[in-house]
C-alpha cells in the first residue's frame, strides 16, 4: 500500500497534525515537536498525545516521524553543542514514545574541523549516549552536503551505522540525494542509486523517504525543495523512484514548498498519479 503524506504543522496542538494530514489526503506524516530553529523541549500534553494516537489510528494515518531540531549537530567537536544536541535528541525520543511515533529523524550535522572520520566518531558516540525507547528508532537522514556537513554519501551514513551498537536506520531525502550527486532524474540513475545503497547500507535499513524534487542541479550541494515533478529530478525520475521495489513498503513524506500556490494536497495527489500501487 502506498504511504504518502506531508510534513504537518502542530500549531494549535500536536493532535491537529492528524486533522491537517486528513485534509491533504495523506496517510502518513512528519512533525516538528517545536520550532526547529531554536533549542526548545517538546511540550506534549497527555490529552493531545492521546488524541493524536487515537485519531491517527482511527483514520489509519501512519507511520509518523518526528524531525529533530536543525540546531542538533551530532558531529560537532564542541562539547557544549554536543551536550545540547544529545539532550534535545533525548527529549524528541521521549516525545515520540509518548505519541506512539516510531521514528525520530536527524541530520548528522557538520564536523567543523574535526575531519570526516572524527566527525563520524563524534556522531556515533553521541548517538550511543541516547536512551532510545523500545518503540522508537533513530533514523539518520541523507544530507545535501556542502561545507563540512556529513551524511551526504552512503559511505558516510554507513560509517555511522557501522560505528553504532544502537539500532539505527536511514531516511533518504530525494532532493538531498540529488544535490549530493546521486542523479535521480532518469530510471537508470534511480536504479544505480539503489544499487549503490544496497551495496553500502542495505535496503532493509531504509525506513523513511523525504520525497522532494530539487530546485538545483545534481551535485550542487544546494538544498532547496521543489514540487514533485516540477524540479530538476522531474516526473520521470520521481516516478522511477516512487515505483522502485526498494521503497514499496517505505513511507514517503513530502517537504515540498508551501508558499507558492501548490499545496501539500496537490503533491499528495501528484504522487498517487505517478505511483503504480
Ligand atoms: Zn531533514
Ligand atoms: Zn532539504
Amino acid at each position: 500500500m502506498l504511504r504518502i503524506g506531508a510534513h504537518t504543522s502542530i500549531a494549535g496542538g500536536i493532535d491537529n497534525a492528524v486533522d491537517e494530514q486528513i485534509e491533504y489526503g495523506g496517510n502518513c506524516g512528519q512533525i516538528f515537536t517545536h520550532s526547529p530553529q531554536v533549542w526548545q523541549d517538546p511540550d506534549v500534553g497527555d490529552e493531545e498525545a492521546e488524541r493524536f494516537r487515537e485519531t491517527a489510528a482511527e483514520h489509519d494515518i501512519g507511520p509518523w516521524v518526528i524531525h529533530s531540531s536543525y540546531l542538533v549537530n551530532l558531529c560537532t567537536p564542541k562539547e557544549g553543542l554536543r551536550e545540547k544536541s544529545i539532550v534535545s535528541m533525548q527529549a524528541e525520543l521521549d516525545a515520540a514514545s509518548t505519541l506512539g511515533v516510531p521514528y525520530v529523524n536527524v541530520h548528522l550535522g557538520a564536523h567543523t574541523g574535526a575531519g570526516v572520520e572524527g566527525g563520524l566518531d563524534n556522531a556515533a558516540s553521541a548517538l550511543e549516549e541516547l536512551e532510545v525507547p523500545d518503540d522508537v528508532t533513530v533514523l539518520v537522514e541523507s544530507d545535501a552536503g556542502g561545507g563540512t556537513k556529513l551524511g551526504s554519501s552512503f559511505e558516510e551514513l554507513a560509517g555511522v551505522l557501522d560505528r553504532c551498537s544502537i539500532e539505527l536506520d536511514v531516511c533518504l531525502d530525494t532532493a538531498h540525494l540529488f544535490a549530493a550527486g546521486y542523479d535521480l532524474s532518469t530510471p537508470a540513475g534511480v536504479e544505480e542509486t539503489f544499487a549503490a545503497f544496497d551495496e553500502t547500507i542495505g535496503r532493509e535499513r531504509l525506513e523513511c523517504v523525504h520525497l522532494n524534487d530539487s530546485k538545483h542541479a545534481c551535485g550542487t550541494n544546494k538544498d532547496e525543495h521543489a514540487h514533485v515533478g516540477e524540479g530538476l529530478i522531474g516526473d520521470e525520475g520521481m516516478a522511477a523512484f516512487i515505483n522502485h521495489d526498494a521503497v514499496a513498503d517505505v513511507p514517503l513524506v513530502l517537504e515540498t514548498p508551501t508558499e507558492d500556490g501548490k499545496s501539500y494536497a496537490w503533491n499528495v495527489e501528484r504522487v498517487r498519479e505517478l505511483a503504480d500501487r
